[in-house]
Order: structure tokens, then sequence, then C-alpha cells
């Protein structure tokens, strides 16, 4: 599946395969993303957006190239896995210097997976090839959780976030159904049941604002019937409410108190 298949993530994509086809490829990139999502799958399609030889930006699933890292046999794409529970220095000591061999096509690659576990010696040895890359080669590293990598690693790679389209449609739902408990007037009490329902961490309270600012929006353009029930300052007022509550909750502010702050400002 080439990268313009996805069906999440559109934005970010459109971003790398412009980026790719403009000949603006960094040497490192973080690919994070939660447990669920195929983050190896995406960095793969990332290589071969890369180095196809018919749609370079996107990948074409075809070519002798994206068939061959398909199928894991790519001679210039080196995948790190973990070894037991860490990605340890000895990987990244060959990974090191399978990547100074001089590549059959292009360019090297390396894809280190769950490099969230390296251990802190592997990091500080990746460092050096992230600090003075050889030439051409690009480095991708998976995570589940940045806060693991040290912050040098981190400061030279450029973080993609991928997000779940599963979870999106939760943020989306979750939404719609507060979204109806305000617009019925329905008591504070019964609306935190709702929330409750699709908010069980602090993750879910990015996605229902989310989700909220988009009906929001949405009501601006009239397309949505239940416009005549709001003046436009009300709309407004609402989505600057909801920038304040993603500021709190960047913030570190509680992710509960966060969003029923928002809802009681926005109900009363
Ligand atoms: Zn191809």
């Amino acid at each position: 599946m080439s990268l313009s298949k996805y069906k999440s993530n559109k934005k970010l994509i459109d971003r790398i395969i412009r980026g790719i086809r403009e000949g603006n490829i960094f040497h490192a990139y973080i690919i994070e993303g939660d447990g669920l999502s195929d983050k190896l799958g995406f960095a793969k399609e990332f290589c071969k957006a890369v180095v196809c030889e018919e749609e370079r930006g996107s990948g074409c699933d075809c070519c002798v190239n994206c068939r061959k890292i398909d199928h894991d046999n790519y001679e210039d794409l080196y995948i790190v896995e973990p070894d037991g529970m860490s990605v340890k220095d000895e990987q990244i000591a060959k990974l090191q210097s399978d990547l100074k061999k001089k590549p059959m096509g292009s360019r090297n690659m390396a894809i280190i997976n769950c490099a969230d576990t390296m251990t802190a010696r592997a990091q500080n040895r990746l460092l050096k090839t992230l600090e003075e890359p050889f030439g051409g080669t690009l480095i991708i590293l998976i995570s589940e959780n940045r806060e693991n990598l040290l912050d040098t690693v981190k400061s030279r790679c450029v973080l993609y976030r991928l997000e779940d389209a599963k979870e999106n449609m939760r943020g989306e739902e979750g939404a719609e159904a507060v979204f109806e408990c305000l617009l019925e007037g329905k008591s504070f009490f019964e609306t935190k049941q709702v929330i409750s329902q699709y908010m069980k961490n602090r993750e879910d309270a990015f996605l229902l604002l989310d989700g909220l600012e988009r009906i929001y929006e949405k009501l601006l353009t009239f397309e949505d019937l239940r416009r005549k029930n709001y003046r436009k300052e009300e709309i407004f007022k609402a989505i600057e409410l909801i920038e304040e509550a993603r500021r709190d909750l960047h913030a570190k502010v509680n992710y509960q108190y966060a969003v029923k702050n928002l809802l009681l400002k926005i109900g009363g």
C-alpha cells in the first residue's frame, strides 16, 4: 500500500509526499504513534516513497525497489528490532558499520523499530551518526513514547506523529454526543456521564476537543442545520474556549478538569 492510499493522516502524508518530491529529505525522522498504529508499515512506505523508481514521493507498489521493500529484501534498507526488551548498543554499532557500506542504489536507509527502548548507551552511540550522517543516509526511529529518547537524539530528528483512524472516529463520536448534550441543555451531571464513556485518558481528551472544534467550525459555514440555534459570537466564543482547554491540556492540567471546565463555560 503506497502512502497515497492511506485513509488517515492525510495532511501529514501530503507533507511527506511534497517534501520527497521537492528533494527535502531530512536524514533522520521519528515516527510516533500509539500501540495500535502500524508504525513499521508506515516507515516502510516512507522508504518506498523515497526510492521508488516510478512514483517518487508516494511509492508505486510495483517497481523493483517497492517490491523488495515490501518483501523485506531491499539491500539498502536495514531494519533493527529490539533484542529482547531493548535495542542494544551492539545493534547500533552493527547498524553503523552497515550504513557505512556503499549502497547498491541511491542511499542507505535504516528503520529502528521500538527505538524508544534503546538503552542510553545505544542512543549515545546513534547520536554520533545523527550528528554526522553518512551521505544520503536516512534513519527512521519508530517510537510509542518519545519521552524515552534523549533530548539530543530528538533534537536531530524530524517528528511525525501518526493518528489512528479508529481513534479519530471515537473522538468524532464523543464530540458529537457531547455537543448534543449541550444543544439539548442537558444537566452537567448527564453530560459528564456521556463524556466518561468517550474519555478515558489524556489522549482521548485531545481527540474530543479536536472533534468539538470541528463541529463548531462547521456550524460557522451554515452547512449544519443546527446553526440556527446559535449566534455567531457564541460559536466564536466556543472555539476560543476549546483552544483554551487545549492549551490547558498541553500545560498538563488534569484532563478531566480541563474538559469539564470547558463544558461549564460553553454551557453557561
Ligand atoms: Zn515503486
